[in-house]
């Protein structure tokens, strides 16, 4: 047993009178964490009703016990007995012993898992009077770290699905977009030949593969597109041009798809008009993707309202529909990768439900946004923004 009088580090200078102190005793009493102290000859003195409750034990059970036989009262709650002892005995081996968050399994009365901790207690000339136990119920944190840990694997793994999702989109993308480059080109040579010979029947039916050839390769594109923001790749080639123009130049394009349905566009252009320095096609392309839905989803002869305006430090361009509009629920789902509505008109016209989501991603990438608000019944507006940066300017 050690003597000395210089008080040990980690070890706690109290006398065990002190210990029993009833002001302690009060404090600790309260404790959630079980106390537990023993003396010299390791016969318990004090224990707090926490960690009586935690072995299952009385208070009338504790006192006066012969050490052997308080060992086997703890020891009968405990999962593991036989190492439970022989590392107490290790403890008690060495009175310096200090140890910290050792994890025991309790079985009885009830399961949980606790972390202990173990000091030497000596008095104030330094010498060994006994030591203090502290069990902690662990039970819950352990289990909330476990499904924390869980939780992260499960994202980790769909992060990696997600991965090769986008790795695969790409490459069979890619993959399909070399023959069909072929099948248009052969196809556009044979209707050239054919508007020669003045063979309409063939003629017809070559235009049926050409439509249907166009249509799989923007369908192919907008895959492209998805995987490229998915891997956060997005190409912004960034150039000087003029709002209005490049409006224009969006509505002109749409025209072969609003004239069959005998809709108006109505422009309202931007004035004063301003000069930015972003992607011109991309901005052609986001609203040529507005313009479309903004026909397919409204009946024939509505009139199309396009509003080109500066909003304090943004340029931005609205579209205003008569369609049948869309229900609040569903506007944030818009975004979603191939999301449709499931409304007859939606049905009824074709599209994979990537238009929007590339929008937007590309709207973002392009330091600006797009948003939507509707109302059922009357229409829809998407207005897409820039940001005026430095050195873009407005005509004066
Ligand atoms: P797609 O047009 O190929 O379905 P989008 O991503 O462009 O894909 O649009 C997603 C869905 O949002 C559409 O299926 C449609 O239900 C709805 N939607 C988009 N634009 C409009 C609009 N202007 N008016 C009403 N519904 C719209």
């Amino acid at each position: 047993m050690a003597t000395s009088h210089e008080p040990r580090r980690g070890a706690i200078p109290l006398s065990l009178a002190h210990l029993r102190d009833s002001q302690i005793d009060a404090v600790i009493g309260a404790a959630k964490e079980g106390f537990l102290l023993v003396d010299a000859e390791r016969q318990i003195i004090w224990a707090n009703p926490a960690l009586r409750a935690m072995f299952g034990l009385e208070s009338a059970d504790l006192l006066g016990r012969s050490s052997s036989e308080l060992r086997s009262l703890l020891t009968e709650s405990v999962e593991d007995p036989a190492s439970f002892l022989s590392r107490n005995e290790e403890i008690y081996q060495d009175e310096a012993t200090i140890i910290e968050d050792e994890i025991v399994k309790i079985s009885q009365p009830r399961s949980i898992t606790t972390s202990r901790t173990s000091v030497p207690v000596v008095s104030k000339e330094g010498e060994y009077v006994g030591r203090l136990w502290i069990y902690r119920d662990v039970t819950k944190a352990l289990a909330a770290e476990r499904a924390k840990a869980e939780l992260e694997a499960t994202n980790r793994r769909l992060v990696e699905l997600s991965e090769t999702k986008s790795i695969f989109l790409s490459t069979i993308s890619h993959e399909l977009r070399t023959p069909l480059t072929a099948v248009l080109a052969h196809s556009d040579l044979i209707k050239r030949r054919q508007a020669c010979s003045g063979n309409e029947k063939d003629l017809q039916h070559i235009e049926v593969i050409l439509r249907g050839g166009e249509r799989l390769k923007s369908l192919i594109d907008d895959l492209l597109d998805v995987s490229d923001f998915e891997s956060t790749v997005m190409r912004i080639r960034e150039s000087r041009f003029f709002i209005n123009d490049a409006v224009s130049s969006a509505i002109d394009s749409i025209a072969p798809v609003t004239a069959p349905k005998h809709q108006r566009i109505v422009l309202e252009q931007c004035s004063p008009d301003a000069q930015i320095v972003n992607d011109r096609e991309r901005f052609e392309q986001i609203l040529g993707n507005l313009l479309s839905n903004a026909s397919k989803y409204s009946v024939d002869g509505s009139v199309i309202r396009v509003v080109a305006y500066i909003d304090g430090n943004a340029v931005k361009v609205s579209v205003n529909d008569q369609g049948e509009g869309i229900d609040q629920s569903n506007l944030f789902s818009l975004f979603e990768p191939f999301y449709r509505g499931d409304d007859e008109l939606t049905r009824s016209t074709q599209g994979a439900g990537l238009g929007l989501t590339i929008s937007r991603s590309l709207a973002r990438a392009m330091r600006g946004d797009l948003e939507v608000s509707s109302e059922l019944g009357t229409g829809s507006t998407f207005t897409f923004g820039l940001p005026l940066i430095e050195g873009e300017w407005i005509a004066s």
